[in-house]
């Protein structure tokens, strides 16, 4: 619920709908699919777009009742690709939403990607600006060990540089992945950066370091 709750909203709006959930004993697939449409938007009002936001849980809760009677435990028999293929087809679910659903929920090997880390990722020069969803999460996938904690760390972290360094104008000085740059700038931030901080006069220029 959390993952289609959060789509385009801040995970603070998400605990909000959350808890007024939780407080009327909402949060089983079983209950929330018989909450009628107009009072589910009513309640998850918080976390922004609630209108759109109801008729997305109430397909995947359709989804979930048709394919594994309405329990999430059903899904964990499920092979991965059939399972991803299957989310994906349910309306409103994307492949961000849908990778969180496999990787938070139900603790499968996906990597999520979201835009903070395809952010990172093209500033380093590991992925160009067009490259989609699939090429970023094929990338993680590819290079690390297919372990669902570490994936869950991971992304929690390249999320934590993405909202505290890596903004519209990258802080490279200050930010912890600034050795992986090697000396280079940030690729299509640099000139934003540098506007932002120059270096005072006769001093050393601010480069990211080792
Ligand atoms: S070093 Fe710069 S470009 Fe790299 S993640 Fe940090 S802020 Fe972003």
């Amino acid at each position: 619920m959390g993952a289609i709750l959060a789509q385009n909203t801040a995970w603070s709006n998400v605990e909000r709908a959350l808890a007024a959930l939780r407080a009327r004993g909402l949060l089983t697939p079983r209950r929330l699919g018989v909450v009628p449409p107009r009072r589910l938007a009513r309640l998850i009002r918080p976390s922004g777009t609630f209108r759109i936001k109801a008729r997305r849980l109430r397909a995947f809760l359709a989804y979930l009742r048709r394919r594994y009677r309405g329990r999430l435990r059903g899904m964990d028999r499920t092979p991965l690709a059939e399972l991803r293929a299957g989310l994906l087809a349910v309306p409103g679910v994307g492949p961000e939403t849908a990778d969180s659903i496999l990787l938070y929920a139900l603790g499968r090997p996906v990597f999520v990607v979201d835009a903070y880390t395809r952010r990172v990722l093209h500033r380093h020069r590991l992925l160009s600006a067009a490259a989609g969803y699939e090429e970023a999460r094929a990338l993680f996938e590819r290079h690390l060990p297919g372990d669902p904690r570490l994936f869950n760390e991971y992304h929690a972290l390249l999320v934590a540089v993405g909202k505290r360094y890596c903004q519209s104008r990258p802080r490279c000085e200050e930010c912890p992945l600034r050795f992986d740059l090697r000396g280079k700038p940030p690729r299509g931030g640099a000139r934003r950066a540098g506007r932002r901080r120059r270096a005072p006069r006769g001093s050393a220029p601010v480069l990211p370091s080792p």
